[in-house]
């Protein structure tokens, strides 16, 4: 896991600009396909040789002026649950306000590393004035500019000095962890309890009062797991834009840490914008992934079809997924719920599959000699090698002449064959292009 970062502060202090700042711009604006544009609050960064995350908890903060004290004090809540530092910015063109002396307050109460980040110092001037925030009660107060640039890197120094040291690389044999995703309501919780049978959490229709999260162990079939919740701590939210918040963070953190993520969607409600973002994003890490269709007790006259249909449904909506398993289950009846166990053990198997160097190469053969290559600028394209190069997840490399010629289609097709000959159920593949 890496270390986090956190942004607290209150609105218009430029938190936002700073966060991209720390990430680059580009990586911090997240254009989805299907025609959203969102903000991102949670991103990877690095500095002095450090990777960490860094989350701005400014993004869900509600306009609303009555509840705002109520969000800030559990956007710092959050930060303080999920962060290693915590950056606490303010703005030297207003000068210290009440909601600064609010925030501050809630930070002296306990003992992780806090930085007060004097923003908008852009001149001498203004880095001069910002010695009046040392009135917070912080040791650490460095003045910027993240218009600018200007003071980052000394902050950002600052900022690695507290970083708890770094861990060992992990063992190679570890538990396979399960991360269960998906909106509020979907029936995480749920299937969580049905699959532990253990009755502590109290279920029911309103999202925020499941309990607390607790990565739990699950011996099933002889074979031990991990199941990350990605539930946890929404009961001490009582702001709607903090529900949202605490989902975001909580699921990309569990996508970063789990080898298989086990997106749960309600039968009933279908697939929406966001479970296709948190595909997408699993698909990015690389992690094994399985669609679970919640709720299934409630879909009316259901026949052999109607799954085919839903299958049909979502591997429409997301096209290049379709090698994604989907299950059908109800959490409420118990009904497979275990199923869902073992088609994760089948994606973990599949991430670890390994194929012989020659059978890839039998299989490369054959199809070329039904597909072959096209040609390109009169030279026929041609693959002379490829092998399996990892494992868990899987690469496969090519060596070929003129990588940047081969078209996106037959790359598509590739992996399309690869799939049919080797399966790989679940699991995302990588495929690298050399020139040979
Ligand atoms: P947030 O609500 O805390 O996330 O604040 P934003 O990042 O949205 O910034 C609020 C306003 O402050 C915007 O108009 C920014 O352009 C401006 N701002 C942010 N950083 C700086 C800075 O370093 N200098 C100056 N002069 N303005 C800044
Ligand atoms: P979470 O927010 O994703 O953790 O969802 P919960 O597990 O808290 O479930 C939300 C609501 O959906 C609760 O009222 C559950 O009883 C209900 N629910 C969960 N699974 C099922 C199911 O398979 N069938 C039906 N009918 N209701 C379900």
């Amino acid at each position: 896991m890496l270390p986090v970062v956190s942004i607290v502060g209150r609105p218009n202090v430029g938190k936002s600009t700073f966060f991209n700042r720390l990430l680059g711009k580009r990586k911090a604006i997240v254009h989805d396909e299907y025609g959203v544009t969102r903000d991102r609050h949670y991103g990877e960064t690095f500095w002095n040789g450090r990777d960490f995350s860094v989350i701005d908890t400014g993004g869900y903060l509600p306009d609303d002026m009555n509840v705002m004290t109520v969000g800030i004090r559990e956007q710092v809540h959050i930060a303080l649950e999920e962060s290693d530092v915590i950056l606490f910015v303010v703005d030297v063109e207003t000068g210290i306000n009440t909601l600064d002396k609010s925030v501050a307050s809630l930070l002296r109460e306990q003992d992780k590393p806090v930085i007060v980040v004097v923003n908008k110092a852009d001149n001498e001037e203004r880095r001069l004035n910002a010695s009046e925030f040392y009135e917070l009660g912080f040791e650490d107060l460095y003045p910027i500019s993240s218009i600018s640039g200007m003071g980052t890197g000394d902050l950002l120094d600052k900022v690695t000095e507290y970083l708890p040291s770094e861990s060992e690389p992990e063992p190679e044999i570890e538990t396979p962890k399960l991360a269960f995703i998906g909106r509020p309501n979907v029936g995480k919780s749920s299937l969580f309890n049905a699959l532990l049978k253990d009755e502590r959490a109290i279920v029911t229709n309103i999202a925020g009062t499941t309990r607390d999260s607790l990565n739990s162990h699950l011996n099933y079939d002889g074979r031990d797991y991990i199941l990350v919740d990605t539930a946890g701590l929404r009961k001490r939210t009582k702001v709607k834009e903090n529900i949202e918040f605490y989902s975001t963070v909580r699921t990309e953190k569990a996508i970063r840490e789990c080898d298989v993520a086990i997106l749960l969607v309600d039968a009933m409600q279908g697939f929406d914008a966001q479970d296709k973002r948190v595909l997408r994003e699993a698909e990015k890490f690389n992690k094994g992934l399985i669609i679970v269709l919640n709720k299934w007790d409630l879909v009316p006259e259901k026949d052999t079809n109607t799954v085919r249909d839903f299958e049909e449904y979502i591997y429409t909506s997301v096209p290049q997924l379709s090698y994604v398993p989907i299950i059908t289950i109800s959490a409420l009846n118990k009904q497979r719920v275990h199923k869902v166990i073992d088609l994760a053990q089948v994606v973990i198997d599949e991430r670890k599959k390994e194929i012989s160097t020659s059978d890839f190469n039998d299989f490369i053969d054959q199809m070329l000699g039904e597909k072959p290559l096209p040609m390109k600028r009169g030279r026929q394209l041609k693959i002379t090698y490829a092998t399996q190069v990892k494992s868990n997840p899987p690469v496969f490399k090519f060596f070929m002449n003129s990588p940047h010629d081969l078209p996106p289609n037959y790359r598509k097709y590739i992996e399309n064959k690869i799939r049919q000959r080797f399966g790989f159920i679940g699991v995302p593949i990588t495929m690298v292009f050399r020139q040979k």
